[in-house]
């Protein structure tokens, strides 16, 4: 089996590299490193099943030899990031997804696009299921995330509709684990990386929101159990235990028993109020579930920021100078 990734440097992406590989098959990371980074795939560049390749992939790319899978990672995908990297991210989501639609169907390669809640909006029904349309502003700040991928989606259908392509759609839901970046502006690594610091946990608005958040390698069983089974409407990926972005504060807080205090910042434009997925198809289709609860996945989460915040610091242990 030969795997293309696309944004295979990137946090969901590098667990896939890592999760093929053990699986045997041979894996070809396309990145341009606008948001991943090398260091979540330094470990697999020493095995001779793997390669890095360097590339834009809303710009076509041409691979030697046989594909068998498809698998389109790539986009910026914290609210930060793409907020920072508008255009990239409609045209990631956009060429790029047809870039890679033409490559399977070039290779007679299974299809999989990387499509996310986001293309349910801020939703007026709860919790999200797939035969929601969802609540959308396209011209809001977050609109460029959101409306890439529905774009996506309706391009990977007609693909399928229109050329017989074998295609997969998941919609990912918050999803957490090792090699999120510090520095990535969600919530997760925000928390952690101040509740370690010191410093005070920003609540935007008043903390009432909600995410329901899933550990990356609950996520990746799916992927793999998708890949496997003949179906192609969009199937959602998450973890249906909700929580407000308060109590998730303080959950971390308690985990990590740091003194840090909580503060309050103004809510972003467009911010969803509420996000649970429905996972009664994928349980259906797939006989999935996640495995491993919050409490679980935050421990295994902190050790690796632990190890990221000490290596920030300079030798010596002082803090660091942050602008
Ligand atoms: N959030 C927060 N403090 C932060 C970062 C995020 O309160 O430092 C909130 C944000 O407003 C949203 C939720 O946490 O309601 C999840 O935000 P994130 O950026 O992780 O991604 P989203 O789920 O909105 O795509």
């Amino acid at each position: 089996m030969r795997t293309l990734i696309t944004g295979g440097a990137g946090f969901i992406g590098s667990h896939l590299c890592e999760r093929f590989l053990a699986e045997g098959h041979e894996v070809i990371c396309v990145d341009n490193l606008i948001t991943g980074t090398l260091s979540n795939i330094d470990p697999l560049r020493a095995n001779q099943q793997f390669t890095f390749v360097d590339h834009n992939i809303s710009h076509p790319l041409e691979v030697d030899g046989p594909l068998d899978n498809v698998l389109h990672f790539a986009s910026p995908a914290s609210p930060v990031d793409y907020l920072a990297h508008p255009i990239p991210t409609l045209k990631v989501g956009s060429l790029g997804t047809h870039n890679t639609l033409g490559l399977a169907r070039a290779k007679g390669a299974r299809y999989l696009l990387a499509s996310t809640s986001e293309v349910y909006g801020d939703p007026q029904v709860h919790p999200q299921r797939e035969g929601y349309w969802g609540h959308v502003n396209p011209i809001g700040i977050r609109g460029v995330y959101d409306e890439a991928k529905r774009f996506a989606e309706a391009m990977t259908m007609a693909y399928h509709r229109s050329h017989g392509l074998d295609t997969r759609i998941i919609r990912i839901f918050n999803t957490f684990g090792p090699r999120m970046r510090l520095d990535d502006g969600r919530v997760l690594p925000n928390f952690m990386g101040q509740a370690l610091r010191g410093d005070p946990l920003t609540v935007y608005g008043d903390g009432s929101q909600t995410r329901s958040f899933c550990y990356v390698d609950d996520l990746v069983e799916g992927i793999v159990r998708l890949l496997r089974v003949d179906f192609h409407e969009p199937v959602n990926l998450g973890n249906p235990d909700e929580v407000t972005v308060l109590e998730f504060a303080k959950e971390i807080l308690a985990l990590s028993g740091s003194q840090s205090r909580i503060e309050y910042r103004p809510l972003p434009q467009d911010d969803p109020r509420v996000r649970k997925p429905d996972i009664a198809r994928a349980r259906q289709v797939l006989g999935w579930e996640p495995r491993i609860n919050r409490a679980e996945g935050l421990r295994r989460t902190l050790e690796y920021f632990k190890a990221k915040v000490q290596g920030d610091k300079p030798a010596g242990g002082a803090e660091p100078a942050r602008s």
